[in-house]
């Protein structure tokens, strides 16, 4: 959304997904309207340009036939017949003649005159009142990208392995799988057409410590390469052109947050108890081995989230027992005593992997996910157990599954871990037989079973990511729903207290490892409420234990008790909010827009 702003400013506003202020260059990735520069062509160099765009399309139709191939092992003919409508408008000789006219007449460029005379076609098609031929427009994107790709040398999806200079990426959406990579020296934050504060990417960004912003709809259409701007994770405002005042403001504020942080630095050590004595466990979330650093640097006590399916993403094979079995050594051994909760593999709804070619869904969120795709694959799933249990034989792990929704699935996941515990025994191979084992506790189902569930496991974890997604039918990942996706709406809070009174009824411990933990507005509600461990991303742990420290649970235990009996998801915010302020009021601070 454009914003107005300071005079030759211009400014946009998204959902503000990772702390922090950058500025610096725009690169956009994937540009639907790339920037092609058009160059002047002398006329005997014209049929140069002719057969390069021959060449190209023959390289193009190359890659398609590939792509075809691979989507017809995986998928089926039926699925693969897609990209005979791509081999079509490849080959369309009113495309190709327009091109050729194009560079002949105006003695340009062909990777001009091929962007625009396609972006001309894909207009008219996007504008036809048919839904069919409208959805063909993205056919011909799909194709006409390909083919500009190979004009320019740049192959698809490489881009960011070759930024020159430090950047902030602006795109229409950027997957986990390629969040997951950035290189944080020149990546120095990112901008999104779509997305919302607790996808992949964005939960990602903070783990990254990238300033980050999704939902700004049509920004990757609006800004150009090499432009000025200015990105604010904390706020979500993305400034073109930033005025020296606007540039002095946010000096001041980065300032702020510098003092900040050494206040912070001053918790570390320091256990997160509020000032009636009231302590929480705060944990980590982690996603690969090397986050343990940032798990002591930050003064977390363990890892309460580690998200598995990032060693099977970004790579081209699964993963061996062993490659697993090395990387939870080597956090179980890193943070020894400490506990690190392993979350068995958590693939599907926005963690997709490539190479496994999975059949397209119509709601990947309720689809073959989590557990369900463990129990129908045994043999990656024991594979993952068989790691799980070894690397337990070298530190405190303690293990849970994801989106459990029925007693049914907890006992198939433990007949599964016993098998393995049985024949790693035959092996003689060590493991840890009273490791605990947990269940997220993400779907409805589950928190309606809670008490049957306690009685089975040695712990839950709230995943209110996935919680409120399913509780209120809100998709995690749409921005044009993310004002319905509400943490304190009152269906929830009264789902995270029955969860809690069933567990403590059956004496096991809950944790809350969505993102809800991590947000300070939530922070005396969640205190109030009675968890007994948060777990978050690594850099958000010393803000979290500052506030705790400052608040007292008996007024969160009143503000607790006022939201169980409030209808107002809004004003239950409101008063949350305004007991955190009060308590900690520098940690709030921003620049107001
Ligand atoms: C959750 O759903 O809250 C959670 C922690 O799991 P994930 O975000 O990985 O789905
Ligand atoms: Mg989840």
């Amino acid at each position: 959304m454009a914003m107005a702003a300071k005079q030759g400013e211009k400014a946009f506003r998204g959902i503000p997904v990772s702390n922090g202020v950058c500025r610096g260059k725009v690169f956009i990735l994937n540009h639907r309207h790339v920037t092609i520069p058009r160059e002047d062509v002398p006329e005997e160099k014209l049929s140069v340009e002719i057969d390069r765009l021959e060449e190209a399309l023959i390289q193009t139709r190359k890659q398609i036939l590939e792509v075809q191939r691979l989507v017809n092992e995986a998928l089926g003919a039926d699925q693969a017949n897609i990209f005979e409508a791509h081999l079509l408008v490849l080959d369309d000789p009113s495309l190709i003649d327009g091109v050729t006219r194009q560079i002949q007449n105006e003695k340009v460029n062909v990777a001009y005159a091929y962007h625009c005379v396609a972006e001309k076609f894909i207009e008219t098609l996007s504008k036809v009142d048919d839904e069919y031929l409208r959805e063909r427009a993205k056919d011909l994107r799909d194709v006409t990208n390909r083919v500009l790709s190979n004009l320019l040398g740049r192959p698809l999806g490489n881009e960011l392995q070759n930024l020159r200079e430090p950047c902030i990426i602006i795109s229409e959406d950027l997957t986990p799988s390629v969040t997951a990579v950035l290189d944080k020296k020149m990546v120095l934050g990112f901008a999104t057409d779509v997305g919302s504060k607790t996808s992949h990417t964005a939960i990602l960004a903070r783990s990254l410590q990238i300033p980050a912003i999704v939902g700004l709809k049509d920004v990757s259409q609006q800004l150009q390469n090499g432009q000025f701007i200015l990105l604010d994770g904390f706020t979500g405002h993305l400034i073109v052109n930033p005025s020296d005042q606007t540039l002095f403001e946010y000096g001041q504020l980065v300032r702020r947050q510098v003092s900040l942080q050494e206040h912070l630095r001053e918790v570390k050590d320091l256990s997160a108890t509020s000032l009636d004595g009231i302590t929480l466990i705060l944990s980590a979330n982690v996603e690969q081995p090397s986050d343990t650093e940032a798990v002591q640097a930050f003064g977390a006590q363990g890892v309460g989230l580690f998200r598995t399916e990032y060693l099977f993403i970004s790579r081209t094979t699964l993963p061996s027992e062993e490659e697993q079995y090395q990387a939870l050594k080597q956090v179980a051994v890193a943070l020894k005593p400490n506990p690190v909760v392993i979350r068995t593999l958590d693939l599907g709804g926005d963690k997709l992997l490539s190479h496994l070619q999975l059949p397209p869904e119509m709601n990947p969120s309720l689809g073959m996910r989590a557990i369900r795709y463990c129990l129908q694959e045994p043999g990656i799933f024991r594979r993952q157990l068989r790691a799980i249990l070894r690397a337990s034989a070298e530190g405190n792990l303690k293990m849970m599954y994801p989106m459990i929704s029925g007693l049914g699935e907890l006992n198939q996941a433990n007949t599964l871990l016993e098998e393995c515990k049985a024949e790693l025994r035959r092996e003689k191979i060590p493991f840890n037989p009273d490791m605990e084992v947990g269940v997220m506790i993400e779907v409805p189902s589950a928190v309606m079973i809670a008490e049957a569930l306690a009685q089975k496991v040695a712990f839950f974890s709230l995943g209110t990511n996935d919680l409120i997604q399913y509780t209120l039918a809100v998709d995690r990942m749409n921005e044009r729903i993310a004002h319905l996706y509400e943490p304190t709406h009152p269906a929830i809070l009264r789902m995270i207290k029955k969860t809690i009174e069933a567990a403590h009824k059956h004496g096991i411990w809950v944790g809350v490892c969505g993102e809800m933990a991590a947000d300070l507005n939530s922070t005396p509600l969640l205190l109030g409420l009675g968890v007994d461990e948060l777990s978050v991303t690594p850099s958000q742990v010393p803000e979290i234990k500052f506030l705790i420290r400052r608040l007292k649970a008996s007024e969160s235990r009143e503000l607790a008790a006022f939201a169980l009996a409030c209808d107002s998801g809004e004003e239950i915010l409101k008063r949350s909010r305004a007991l955190a302020r009060q308590a900690a009021p520098n940690l709030f601070e921003e620049i107001e827009k």
